[in-house]
């Protein structure tokens, strides 16, 4: 029997966990461990356990398809191409814009990218971190200098002590909820601050509920504490911050008895974890969606950084500063550029000598050096009639982005609107035109893991009929523009793979042979001699003076808050058995493990409202309604209600606020929006 196993990586989320699949008869029939790889150590989730089985359904898309009179029919290539290039050129090039896909391999997004700033003209590219991590990023950035996760997955274990808030580990990112449990069972204290009773806060030593959007005053009123009762790290805060005066005036206003108030947590618990955090020697932050999702997202990852400086927790094991990405390769969407502000390696497009830097090594002519729009700009922007043209490669925005009606308003309006995927997505069904992409298991290339591991993904199986690796798609149509060939002619992933070595200072070092290795390597990695830097800030923060940042931040709150009309709080999440929708709701093992979704509620809120548990309610908030099943546990806290985003007939993005969004980093407000639930009529 002619049965092989190919080592390569989850499709799913940031954890970036490495796995072997099995092709017999050139079918991708499971998945086996690879237990060599550091990462997860042969373990995996449900997710990764049945990530096959998607690759072979009947529903892949095959063949480019063409809307004609509201249906589509299949096309050749060659149709799609002559469409989409006349269609291309007709526009401004600030009219057009590009969703990249953060679950591509870091070659096709580096192609992406660039078809979009040298072919088309236009910096408006982004992708799915403007709406989970797009805060880590600038917030990070601003405090560290650089806006990544700051130790390794297996620095947990060092831990005395771990506080996650806003992190569900053990449902979002199980692989990394194991080494949590691994750090508690070694010793280390674990405090999880949440509004939901989680599976991971019930494995908790001490479980902290605060009200939701209240993290910015939660932290400050911790920081009092630590003040108050001597316990910063003088020396750290000396040698190694700046603005840290400032930071203790704003501080002072937070004492834990009016914070109390803001978040619902007692002061004398504030006072607790304060306390225990600042005198372990070694303590971890893990934060992920419940930080950032907010209108005041970078405020929050900021503070993070606020509160492990201000304890010295950096730049050793067992400590720092770990958010959570979300998709498989999300990090490396923001590496390789796909922003509307950065280049590769988070060069700013507005520096003018970065763009000339740029343009020598790419050799094209001068670029803009102005920003281009985020997707909800990008979004507004086509709802208005500004934005005429989207190309959209892997995301589902009907189902993942907030305000779906909105969403749809903008996607009708659109002039012409392409989409390059697997599957006929809720979004695809808009498109004038979808091109068959392949898969994950389909093509070579790296992706770039939450703790900056860049990973070899290798070909498992072809592609289904004629559909094609992203980058091939975007090189062709920048040769049919009339691109000069020597720009996108690729032999391999690998030959981009060196192309972004050229201009992502981070990868520089990052030779295939090394790559090999079931460990790889973390960026950044400058040279081929640097072993890679599991752990960043050891030494001196990324910032040109070495120097970490405080940011004073005063608390602000949800924009939308509950009234006598919405007197609830929504909150969406994720679970164990889904990613989004498009992939693990079409796997039927994840499928049939939950198959719809449901609206979680208080038991006392229930009870008030008259609400049992299994009950069919309406949800209602400023944008729309739904019908759902209600789930009455006491796991949430009273006046906040939660609903798992994966589900197109209840989607809690109908409910979720567009207009609510950070200044700093155009992230929407997913985690608070204000909503009413009643029971259904003849009930
Ligand atoms: Fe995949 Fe994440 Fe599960 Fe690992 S933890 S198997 S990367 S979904």
């Amino acid at each position: 029997m002619d049965i092989k196993y190919v080592p390569t990586i989850c499709p799913y989320c940031g954890v970036g966990c490495g796995m072997n699949l099995v092709v017999k008869d050139k079918k991708v029939v499971g998945v086996e461990p690879w237990k060599r790889n550091p990462v997860n150590e042969g373990k995996l989730c449900p997710k990764g356990n049945f990530c096959y089985e998607i690759i072979h359904r009947d529903d892949r898309l095959t063949t480019p398809l063409i809307k004609e009179n509201g249906e589509f029919r299949e096309a050749t290539w060659d149709e799609a191409y002559d469409l989409i290039t006349s269609k291309l050129g007709a526009y401004d090039p600030k009219e057009i814009g590009f969703f990249c896909c953060a679950r591509s391999p870091n070659e096709n997004i580096y192609v992406n990218q660039k078809f979009a700033r040298i072919v088309i003209g236009t910096h408006n590219i982004d992708h799915c971190a403007r709406l989970c991590h797009g805060p880590t990023v600038a917030g990070l950035a601003a405090s560290f200098g650089s806006g990544a996760m700051t130790n390794s997955y297996a620095s947990f274990e060092d831990a005395d002590l771990i506080f996650s808030i806003g992190a569900n580990s053990l449902e979002a990112h199980p692989l990394v909820g194991r080494r949590l449990l691994r750090a508690k069972m070694n010793g280390a204290y674990f405090i999880v601050a949440d509004p939901r009773y989680t599976p991971t806060a019930k494995h908790a030593n001490q479980y902290v509920p605060f009200k939701t959007g209240t993290d910015v005053a939660l932290i400050n009123a911790m920081m009092n504490v630590i003040i108050s009762e001597g316990l910063e790290d003088k020396k750290f805060i000396e040698e190694r911050t700046k603005n840290y005066e400032k930071l203790k005036e704003v501080v002072a206003k937070y004492t834990p008895e009016k914070v109390e108030e803001i978040t619902q947590v007692p002061a004398e618990t504030i006072r607790d974890i304060a306390i225990k955090y600042a005198k372990a020697d070694k303590a971890a932050i893990v934060y992920s969606l419940g930080i950032t999702e907010h209108s005041h997202g970078v405020d929050n990852v900021m503070q993070t950084a606020n509160l492990a400086m201000l304890t010295g927790n950096i730049g050793r094991l067992g400590t720092g500063v770990n958010p959570l990405r979300g998709q498989n390769n999300v990090q490396g969407a923001c590496d390789m550029g796909a922003l509307p502000t950065d280049y590769p390696g988070y060069r700013k497009v507005v520096d003018k000598d970065i763009m000339e830097d740029i343009t020598c090594s790419w050799g094209c002519s001068d670029l803009k050096c102005e920003p281009g729009l985020k997707i909800p700009e990008m979004i507004d922007a086509a709802a208005k009639g500004d934005l005429k043209v989207l190309y959209v490669t892997g995301e589902d925005p009907v189902i993942s982005d907030p305000d779906t009606h909105h969403v749809e308003e903008a996607l009708n309006n659109l002039d012409f609107f392409v989409v390059q995927d697997i599957f006929m997505t809720d979004t695809a069904k808009f498109a004038d035109v979808v091109l068959p992409a392949a898969c994950w298991a389909e093509q070579e290339g790296t992706f770039t893991n939450g703790e900056r591991r860049v990973q070899l993904i290798r070909k498992a199986v072809d592609a289904p009929g004629e559909s094609k690796v992203d980058w091939e798609i975007f090189c062709d149509l920048a040769k049919r523009m009339g691109a000069d060939p020597k720009m996108f002619t690729y032999e391999s992933a690998q030959d981009i793979f060196e192309e972004v070595r050229t201009v992502t200072p981070q990868y520089a070092g990052m030779n295939r042979e090394r790559l090999e290795r079931p460990e790889a390597l973390h960026w950044p990695c400058p040279s081929e001699d640097h072993p890679g830097t599991a752990m960043m800030h050891v030494e001196k923060f990324a910032h040109p003076d070495g120097l970490g940042i405080f940011m004073p931040l005063e608390e602000q709150g949800p924009m939308e808050t509950p009234d006598e009309e919405y007197p609830l709080i929504l909150t969406t999440t994720r679970l164990l058995f889904h990613y989004h929708a498009a992939m693990t709701r079409r796997a039927p093992t994840l499928d049939r493990e939950v198959p719809t979704g449901y609206v979680e509620i208080n038991t006392e809120d229930a009870a008030e409202l008259g609400i049992a548990n299994k009950e069919k309610v309406k949800v209602k908030s400023r944008r729309g309604e739904i019908e759902i099943t209600a789930r009455v546990t006491p796991d949430i806290m009273k006046g906040i209600v939660n609903i798992p985003m994966h589900f197109r007939e209840c989607s809690a993005n109908i409910l979720t606020n567009a207009a609510a969004i950070d200044p700093k980093s155009g992230m929407p407000e997913y985690k608070a929006c204000a909503v009413a639930i009643s029971k259904m009529e003849g009930s």
